[in-house]
């Protein structure tokens, strides 16, 4: 390799912008990112309507995994951002039931109480059997009541895959495993328990949602971003971009983020049929501005989730509980996600009319409220889906890639949902850098399963 190599970064999301952020603060300026969108952020990015309201693009909760992470957001952010209590809901049998969903099974109705405790008590007995799928894990886990009432449909709708064709290993520490004396206690006492542990509080910007985030690191180095400049195309072996207005560029490191399976259609010097083997859902957005002071029964709640058909979306976020800037004044607002993909499409007709008349069958909306807003935005990549076999098709491309000196990295690049959120994503350039200069380990691609255990 060349002493200063020529590096080039597909894509001004958080992976992106990790890298770029690292190559700066080493004082290399070398580099070019090249972003097909007017703007930086990724899927990390917020848009602030017409209307008035901001919305990102799903509910974004950061919960960061690196002191070094920290301590970019406090660089960017400095204090121009609230510090909220995590509170999230299951809605479940017309009423509210507090996450951890097992650790308030009392407030279920007595049949649906019953079998999640049989299960429970099922699975404290059972010697554990060897799991194969996630479904398999979730009923071990949790017994086969939680899984049924609760667990099941919720990771089948917010998949829109199934559970029992997908890994279980991409879990780790993201969901709360169970303690049934705990659960009889509360039950005996009707106590709710809504203990997050570490993971208790979270920071939101208080201006622009998430991506003025992304917005402020981006503004560290713009002169380096060209914005509205799409990868058409690659030539691995010669190591050039064709980008969207006809130039040309060339590089000795390519660090990109764009999907994995698209990234690999745009070249034709290997082929890479373990890339077209990837599975990913939709994510569908709607917005809804409403009138008036937030009902009480939600003037506490971040966000909810919903497994039963009675509503398209999975989730819904207070969004203007985060941040009283996300909403016009005399407004709050509900933010809801729709999940879809080649398995299960989206309803038939207006998706924010069905989004509507969800929120509210499920007694989101007060009766009468006046709906000031509806706001829409589709992501074909949403969820990079674990299926049984995604570590096999990423052996299969990812190492192959990178003899031509081609990095795919962040939340599609390197399709790991358990390393996919900002910090993850973020911390990917970082550490790919540091591999480049230095050989250090890139943990966060290779050791998911460390990097989630705790702080580093
Ligand atoms: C619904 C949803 C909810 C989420 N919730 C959370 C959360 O609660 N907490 C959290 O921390 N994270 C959350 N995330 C994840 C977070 O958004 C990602 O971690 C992050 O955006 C991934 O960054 P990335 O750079 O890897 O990819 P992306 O954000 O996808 O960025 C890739 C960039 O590459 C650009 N690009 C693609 N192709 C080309 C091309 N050919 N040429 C030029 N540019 C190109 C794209 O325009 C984009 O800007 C959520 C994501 C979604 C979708």
């Amino acid at each position: 390799m060349a002493k200063k190599p020529r590096i080039i970064i597909i894509g001004a999301g958080p992976a992106g912008l990790g890298a770029a952020w690292r190559l700066t603060e080493l004082g290399i300026s070398d580099f070019t990112v090249y972003e097909k969108q007017g703007y930086a952020g990724g899927l990390a990015t917020s848009f602030t309507d017409d209307a008035g309201f901001t919305w990102d693009i799903g509910g974004h909760v950061l919960h960061s995994h690196y002191p070094y992470f920290d301590r970019m957001f406090e660089s960017v952010m400095t204090s121009e951002y609230f510090t909220h209590q995590r509170e999230s809901w299951v809605w479940i049998y017309d009423r509210f039931v507090p996450y951890p969903f097992q650790n308030n099974i009392h407030r279920l109705p007595p049949k649906a109480l019953r079998e999640c405790l049989q299960g429970l008590h099922e699975i404290s007995q059972k010697k554990p059997k060897k799991l194969r799928t996630f479904a398999d894990w979730i009923t071990a886990s949790f017994g086969s009541g939680i899984a049924k009432h609760f667990l099941l449909p919720y990771n089948r709708k917010v998949w829109a895959y199934p559970p029992d064709k997908m890994n279980y290993q991409w879990v780790g520490d993201r969901v709360a495993t169970v303690d049934v004396s705990r659960i009889e206690r509360n039950i005996q006492t009707q106590r709710d328990d809504v203990s997050w542990g570490p993971n208790a509080v979270f920071q939101f910007p208080k201006k622009g949602g998430t991506g003025a985030i992304w917005e402020r690191v981006a503004g560290r180095f713009r002169r380096r971003i060209v914005f509205h400049r799409e990868v058409i195309s690659l030539n691995l072996k010669k190591k050039t971009i064709v980008l969207s207005d006809g130039s040309t560029d060339s590089y000795d490191l390519l660090f990109t983020t764009m999907p994995l399976d698209v990234l690999a259609k745009k070249q034709t010097d290997i082929p890479l049929p373990a890339a077209s083997r990837l599975h990913h859902s939709s994510v569908t957005i709607v917005g809804i501005g409403i009138a008036g002071n937030t009902p009480e029964a939600l003037s506490t709640k971040c966000w909810m989730y919903f497994p039963e058909n009675k509503a398209p979306f999975f989730r819904a976020t207070v969004f203007s509980n985060y941040s009283r800037y996300n909403a016009p004044k005399g407004a709050w607002s509900l933010m809801t996600e729709v999940a879809s993909s080649r398995y299960v499409p989206l309803p038939h007709g207006d998706i924010a009319k069905e989004v509507l008349a969800g929120a509210r069958s499920v007694k989101l909306i007060p009766k009468g409220a006046s709906i000031e807003d509806l706001w829409t935005f589709r992501s074909e990549y949403g969820y990079p889906t674990p299926t049984l076999l995604r570590d096999k098709y990423l052996s299969g491309v990812l190492p192959v890639l990178e003899q031509f000196g081609v990095y795919s990295r962040g939340r599609f690049g390197a399709w790991k949902y358990e390393v996919s959120n900002q910090d993850h994503t973020f911390m990917q350039g970082v550490e790919w850098v540091n591999h480049i200069l230095n050989k250090e380990e890139e943990i966060t691609l290779h050791n998911p399963g460390k990097v989630n255990g705790g702080k580093r």
